[in-house]
């Protein structure tokens, strides 16, 4: 397997520190505002790399923080006269909604600035005493030209990085570069103690703070949209070697913008479409779709024909698997394969084939999209020419938009474990009604409710989680 490695600027051959696991960092939101479709490109690009690593074996650990307290946060707070904690916490929240109904698989940890400040002040304190960091009036800074591999990520040249910049007054910075691990507080904003008095970690030094604490001082995947590789992961790379002398992330990998008419999809620029507003629209599946038409690297237009684009080609799919289905109902013991079977099995296979060479090619999902369309259409070809199909074909194109679906994050509906009945549906209905109704103090018919389902083996059970049903004998 292949990835493109920022720092190498090269596809190099996947190789993890340990056999058989792979140990990734995703930099995870500023929670000040309702995510875009810009970050769940990016967050969805890294479920699917996940999920693929996963799919071929691997253990993966994955870790994405929150920067819970920064500039943002405290800016937007004073603006809508929250409380800024208050203001992270619901943004936070919100995020992991947006995540969960995108089907964006949970990271392992989620660890939270505000939680780790003691860490971040032991690794500040560690610069320090290496004579990477120091103290100026307004906080603690690193010295940037004192890590001699500054810019091997982005490629930047600290005299470029000097051009025409200078420290601006008020700043307590020796270098126009060097940038801030500790900010002090001003008056009114959020603070911690430390040695340097009270206030707040730059943005920075969290993540290698929060990444080697728990992945360790080497690990093999970090990533993030591509304006996170300069400055934030070079500041990123500069702390964290400098502290521990190794080197520190094996790939560097790093998603393409969504754009909007040419320009970067971005709060700043109000051209933003929410992940809510979208999923009013569209379903899930569609915007996963619309993503991963596009390699992970390559910017990605939004369009509203685009997404439209994305939910035709879906549905397309849906149908195949559908008809794939109502076939296999009627279809036949393969007592013998004839001509049409074995066609349709040599497509699958060679798609099968396709599928994995692309997403073992940087994870190429808009090259993986291919083999699926092909799959889909040799079934429907097979399914109309062929009288009585046979069932163990069937199979194979069944299993094979399995696979697909659980690496893509699609066809959830078709290949669910357990399918919640109709039934089941009814009874979670009928509980809501009776809920309501003991709100309204209509005990009688809350309670009728309650006989009834009994009677028909139903037995509800109000538990201070809310109310539960079993099946019971009658
Ligand atoms: P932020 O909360 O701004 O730090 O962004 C969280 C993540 O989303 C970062 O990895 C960004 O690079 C990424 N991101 C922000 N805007 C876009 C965009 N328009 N397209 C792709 N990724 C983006
Ligand atoms: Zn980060």
């Amino acid at each position: 397997m292949k990835v493109y490695n920022t720092l190498t600027k090269q596809k190099e051959e996947f190789k993890p520190l340990r056999e058989g696991e792979v140990r990734m960092y995703v930099c995870g939101p500023t929670v000040y505002d309702y995510t875009h479709l810009g970050h769940a490109r990016t967050y969805i690009a890294f479920d699917v790399i996940r999920r693929y690593l996963e799919h071929k074996g691997y253990t993966v650990l994955m870790v994405m923080n929150f920067t819970d307290i920064d500039d943002k946060i405290i800016r937007r707070a004073q603006e809508t006269g929250e409380d800024p904690k208050e203001l992270a916490e619901k943004f936070l929240r919100y995020f992991l909604e947006d995540m969960k109904a995108l089907k964006v698989k949970p990271a392992d940890i989620y660890p939270r600035v505000t939680e780790h400040i003691q860490d971040i002040i032991e690794f500040v304190k560690n610069l320090e005493e290496k004579g990477y960091a120091y103290e100026g009036s307004d906080g603690v800074y690193f010295e940037v030209q004192k890590f001699k591999d500054y810019g091997k990520l982005s490629g930047i040249k600290l005299e470029e990085l000097r051009k025409g910049a200078r420290v601006e007054p008020g700043e307590g910075k020796r270098n126009p570069e060097d940038f801030a691990l500790w900010k002090k507080a001003k008056p009114g904003e959020p603070k911690w103690d430390s040695p340097w008095g009270e206030g707040r970690p730059g943005w920075h030094i969290e993540c290698s703070t929060m990444s080697t604490k728990y992945l360790g001082e080497q690990f093999d995947i970090h990533g993030g949209g591509n304006d996170l590789i300069f400055p934030h992961h070079e500041n990123e790379i500069a702390q964290t070697e400098a502290c521990t002398g190794k080197e520190w992330v094996r790939y560097w990998l790093h998603t393409g913008f969504v754009m909007v008419k040419g320009e970067k999809m971005s709060k700043s620029l109000g051209n933003f479409v929410t992940i809510r507003e979208l999923l009013q629209r569209y379903s899930p599946e569609v915007i996963r779709f619309f993503v991963l038409q596009k390699h992970y690297r390559s910017p990605l237009d939004y369009t509203e024909e685009g997404i439209q684009h994305a939910k035709n080609n879906l549905e397309k799919l849906y149908n195949t698997i559908e008809n794939i289905r109502i076939a296999l109902e009627k279809a036949e013991i393969p007592f013998k394969w004839s001509k049409e079977e074995f066609e349709l099995y040599e497509v699958i296979r060679e798609a099968k084939k396709k599928f994995y060479e692309a997403m073992d090619d940087d994870f190429n999902t808009a090259e993986a999209m291919k083999p699926i369309f092909e799959v889909a259409n040799a079934v429907n070809k097979y399914l109309a020419k062929v009288e009585k199909p046979k069932e163990s074909v069937l199979r194979k194109a069944l299993e094979f938009f399995k696979m697909v679906g659980e690496v893509f994050g699609i066809f959830e509906e078709y290949f669910k474990e357990t399918k919640e009945t109709k039934e089941e549906k009814l009874i979670e209905l009928l509980i809501q009604v009776r809920a309501e109704l003991r709100k309204q103090k209509n005990y009688a018919l809350a309670d009728k409710i309650r006989a009834e389902l009994r009677e028909l083996g139903i037995q509800l059970e109000d538990t201070p989680q809310g109310t539960i049903w079993k099946r019971i004998n009658v």
